[in-house]
């Protein structure tokens, strides 16, 4: 069975008190809700990630990176690689977010580099895909996400697969206040999982975790994670104050 997932990617937000200050939060209100049987992620900004996880030990709330360079080490000024993460003790790194395509040019080869270097080096990626709001408009998105998950993800054997969290994030959906609708997120949910069982077999698709991302919040999380086939979200917005982030959590229970 899929793990339940709820991760908050906190983007470029929060300085070192702040940050501190939100998983001390999270931490003092979590047993407020009930978020059993879902675990937890925070994803900080790269130069609080130490502070983070030594702020978070103890608490069953994990950590993940925003991003990682898929070279191992070298010239390339101002990058993160696999290595450094797991140096500070990191499981998780998001991967492919909409946000890297979009701003910083990230490219299909580029993404799979980088899921390929993450799985090499025993960091699971939390691997990004979805459509734009052309795409959606024309009823390409099937054939968006399918071509993403090809060329980014599909070239992994199965085990290395296996390691995989997808997140669909539909781009016209994210920080827009716009929502896929429970019935849209279901339908490309069990679409992503019926790629994978073909890839990979039945067994490997019941088991990935696939998340749902875009403008995810306290008010519509439980109709959108009551779909057979969302096993939780990567939370932007919402993802900054802790009460939202654990409502988001309890909505599975
Ligand atoms: C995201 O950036 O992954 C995201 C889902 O953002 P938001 O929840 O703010 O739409």
């Amino acid at each position: 069975m899929a793990k339940k997932i709820v991760a908050g990617n906190w983007k470029m937000n929060k300085d070192l008190n702040a940050a501190v200050a939100l998983v001390e939060d999270l931490k003092s209100k979590i047993g407020e809700y009930d978020t059993s049987g879902v675990s937890l992620i925070v994803s900080p900004p790269y130069l609080y990630l130490s502070e983070i996880l030594k702020t978070a030990q103890g608490s069953g709330i994990e950590v993940s990176a925003q991003n990682v360079h898929q070279e191992a080490s070298g010239a390339y000024t101002g990058e993160v690689s696999v290595e450094m993460l797991k140096s500070i003790g990191l499981e998780y790194t998001i991967i492919g977010h909409s946000e890297r395509r979009q701003y910083f040019g990230e490219t299909s080869t580029q993404i799979n580099s980088k899921v390929v270097a993450s799985i090499n080096g025993n960091l699971n990626p939390i691997y990004c895909c979805g459509e734009v709001k052309e795409e959606r408009e024309a009823g390409d998105h099937f054939k968006v996400v399918e071509q993403q998950l090809n060329e980014e993800v599909f070239t992994l054997s199965a085990e290395d697969f296996s390691k995989v969290v997808i997140a669909y994030e539909p781009v016209w959906a994210i920080g827009t206040g716009l929502t896929a609708s429970p019935e849209q997120a279901q339908e490309i949910h069990a679409f992503i999982r019926g790629l994978v069982a073909a890839k990979y077999g039945a067994a490997i698709a019941a088991d990935t975790s696939i998340l749902y991302g875009g403008s995810c919040k306290p008010g519509n999380a439980k109709e959108i994670f009551s779909n057979k086939d969302v096993d939780g979200g990567l939370i932007g917005g919402a993802a900054l104050l802790a009460d939202d982030f654990l409502k988001i959590a309890a909505a599975f229970n």
